[in-house]
């Protein structure tokens, strides 16, 4: 069958390895699989978001209430913003698709970092978009505002803390980059990982609010699958002007996330104790990683996520030790479709964080 030519340019998204699909293709035993590949929780959900799952359990017939009042209402005090400059979607994931499809086409240009999160580029392909990408392996926002110069597109993508690669942006530098660039070119600041930000460094932490207040034009994304452990319950949200909300409001199907991921996020915002304690110990694992790469002779990325990106010397190749790896059932992510010789884990608990260690030396015999 003949499809629509966009789907030509499109690679399929991988996600990390599911844990069921390690059991099936190389046989092992499910208990001994550690994943840390998706950059999840590894101290999973607050107990108390799984309680009130289990209480509403029985209304899961019900359409979920669509105006999402009682979770716009949560995230409107904790950004303090107004209910009607926010939008839910499943996942961030659909935040992004609604702003692609409210502003770019098959004439429009977009601008994003040569490294970063895949679905900007999936999206902007599905409706025909040229791309243009840095060069920096970082965001540098000075060869961002020659680009834009440039090529004057129709939007821009910022992904501060980055994935896959971790690092982050100045708020003050990114404020006056925004200064620079005209209003009608949307700009999406993707903070997926801006909780960790925020815990680890002051000056990386942007607030939605100040964002939004200034420019028009800047769209803020958030999720709920990362810091605050619900990746399974796919929702994300975005900030941005009423006018912009408006906009993606007409693009979103109805009853867009479920009755239990509209109560599983409105509980998980009321718990902030809980991720707070899961960043700091994931911080503190992080400490590891970096006396491992030192130990290893590799580089680390200074990161502000949950997760570390590891560049590997020339003499080992990255797929090689991921395949390696998820064969002894330990679930990373290589970055060689990045054109990076290099491997993202997610850092886990204590004890699966000693496992890839021994994992790693034992591939690479050390
Ligand atoms: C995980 C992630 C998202 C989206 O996650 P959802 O589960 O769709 O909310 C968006 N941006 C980045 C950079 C991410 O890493």
């Amino acid at each position: 069958m003949n499809f629509n030519k966009t789907l030509d340019g499109i690679k399929t998204y991988e996600a990390g390895k599911p844990i069921e699909l390690v059991v099936r293709e190389y046989g092992v035993d499910a208990k001994n699989i550690v994943k840390l590949a998706s950059n999840e929780n590894p101290y999973g959900t607050s107990p108390k978001v799984v309680q009130a799952i289990k209480d509403i359990a029985h209304k899961m017939f019900l359409y979920p209430d669509d105006s999402m009042y009682v979770l716009k209402e949560g995230l409107a005090k904790k950004f303090n913003v107004d209910e009607d400059e926010i939008i839910i979607g499943a996942g961030s994931d659909q935040v992004i698709e609604f702003a692609v499809h409210a502003k770019l086409h098959s004439k429009a240009k977009v601008l994003m970092n040569s490294i970063t999160f895949a679905m900007y580029e999936i999206y902007a392909r599905h409706v025909g978009t040229e791309i243009i990408r840095t060069k920096s392996r970082e965001h540098d926002l000075e060869e961002f505002y020659s680009l834009y110069l440039e090529h004057k597109p129709e939007m821009i993508f910022i992904c501060t803390p980055n994935n896959p690669t971790g690092d982050a942006i100045d708020t003050a530098k990114l404020k006056e980059f925004l200064r620079r660039i005209d209003n009608d070119t949307l700009v999406v600041v993707d903070g997926a990982y801006m909780e960790y930000a925020a815990f680890k460094d002051k000056s990386k932490s942007v607030s939605a609010e100040e964002l939004i207040r200034e420019f028009s034009n800047v769209l803020y994304l958030g999720t709920f699958s990362k810091a605050y452990g619900l990746g399974g319950m796919r929702t994300g949200y975005g900030i941005g002007n009423k006018d912009l909300i408006k906009a993606f409001y007409k693009l979103r199907p109805p009853f867009n996330i479920t009755t239990l991921s509209l109560e599983a996020a409105t509980v998980a915002l009321k718990d902030e104790a809980f991720v707070q304690a899961c960043i700091a110990k994931s911080f503190e694992q992080m400490k590891e990683y970096e006396i491992f790469a030192k130990e290893m002779g590799i580089e680390i990325i200074d990161s502000y996520t949950n997760f570390v990106t590891l560049c590997l010397n020339d003499d080992q190749s990255s797929s090689d030790i991921s395949l390696s790896l998820l064969k002894k059932g330990m679930i990373v992510r290589d970055l060689k479709g990045y054109k990076l010789n290099a491997i993202r884990v997610t850092v886990g608990t204590a004890k699966e964080n000693i496992r890839f260690f021994e994992l790693f030396k034992e591939i690479i015999g050390k």
